[in-house]
């Protein structure tokens, strides 16, 4: 008998939904996660840490590279720094999409996501780019997508969770900013896999989007 790896891609713009979905996904399968924007939001805290110049597309390559990215429990640590909580600060989600651009930091990143993933076994990994460039053969790909004002909704309700009073407006405009910069890049732009099942969360509970995912998975194990 031999079992092979399943691997379940979510992709889509900020605030579909992907973490919590992906999440839950995961914990009722008892498959391992990988969130790739914690990554990107990691060495996006480097780069400002260090100073880094976020146009320098050369010097953003060299920092992914020689970052030491870790991930312990539901905690990340890049160089040795738990920065679990700092990266979903404002100032790193308003330089995440500049840096995330360059593809020399890109390459890295994703030999970094395959390593990571294959240590985990079977695997839900969320992104942008997953289903189409991390892991274009990935049995099960999910697009999640939301009308743009229910996305900024739920990103003001997550962040006032972590006690953070941010305008509504002001969040929407960010996000807006975000999906601008991702779905335009040069390099594995934000786009959905041509063989990935689109969900529109807007009007879903996260527990109708988790079984119309897990039935996908059923149906793909069947096959
Ligand atoms: O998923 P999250 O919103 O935390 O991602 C933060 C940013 O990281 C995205 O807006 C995007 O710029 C970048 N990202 C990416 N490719 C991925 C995951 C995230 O470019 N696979």
């Amino acid at each position: 008998m031999y079992h092979i790896t399943m691997i379940i891609a979510i992709d889509g713009p900020a605030g579909a939904g992907k973490s919590t979905v992906a999440k839950e996904v995961a914990r009722r399968l008892g498959y391992g996660y990988l969130d790739t924007g914690a990554m990107y939001r990691a060495v996006t805290w480097n780069a400002l840490r260090t100073q880094a110049d976020l146009h320098d597309e050369e010097a953003l390559g060299r920092l992914a590279g020689e970052s030491r990215l870790e991930l312990r429990d539901s905690h990340i640590l890049i160089d040795g720094h738990d920065v679990t909580e700092a990266i979903r600060l404002p100032d790193v989600g308003e330089a995440v999409s500049i840096v995330s651009r360059a593809p020399q930091m890109r390459a890295h990143m994703v030999i970094k996501q395959r390593e990571m993933a294959a240590r985990l076994g079977d695997i839900v990994v969320e992104g942008r780019d997953i289903g189409t460039v991390v892991f274009p053969d990935a049995e099960v790909k999910v697009f999640l997508t939301a009308r743009a004002d229910e996305r900024a909704r739920r990103r003001v309700i997550e962040l006032r969770g972590k006690g953070l009073e941010i305008e509504a407006a002001a969040v929407e405009a960010e996000i807006a900013a975000r999906d601008r910069i991702d779905s335009g890049r040069r390099v594995s732009p934000l786009e959905k896999a041509a063989d990935a099942c689109e969900i529109d969360t807007t009007d879903k509970s996260i527990v109708d989007v988790v079984d119309i995912i897990l039935r996908l998975v059923a149906e793909c194990s069947t096959r």
